[in-house]
């Protein structure tokens, strides 16, 4: 995917070209169908566009090669939440022992969804002390 910011304006939407055929008309159609909002950032903008987090800035190792081991959120396995404090993959899921951050657990809980990004079955959790 391609996203060609315009350098003289970058509050407007940017031309946002995706690559393959029928897998990305949806995306396509998303992006169509997306009114820009030119006081967020990019950032926030295509994560509302296409429902999805971005990895986030804070993210200290990701491994994308192994994704049995990041975060179903962040795509992180460790996050910088402040210097010095890291998190880790210490609540994990009851159901399908899926380990996500404590801190993206709650932002997704927080947007009223109740089922595990992974598994889909009502999310309880376990913290370990980390
Ligand atoms: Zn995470
Ligand atoms: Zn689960």
């Amino acid at each position: 995917m391609d996203v060609i910011v315009d350098p003289n304006d970058v509050h407007v939407k940017p031309f946002v070209e995706f690559y393959g055929d029928e897998e990305v008309q949806a995306l396509r159609q998303w992006m169509r169908e997306y009114t820009w909002d030119s006081n967020s950032s990019l950032r926030t903008n295509l994560e509302n566009a296409f429902g999805v987090p971005l990895p986030r800035e804070d993210c200290l190792a990701a491994r994308p090669d192994d994704a049995s081991e990041e975060c179903p959120i962040c795509y992180c396995t460790e996050l910088e939440l402040a210097p010095g404090k890291v998190e880790v993959l210490s609540a994990i899921c009851m159901k399908c022992k899926k380990g996500y951050h404590p801190s993206c657990i709650r932002e997704y809980l927080d947007t009223g969804i109740a089922d595990c990004p992974n598994c889909y079955e009502p999310f309880v959790y376990a913290t370990n002390p980390s």
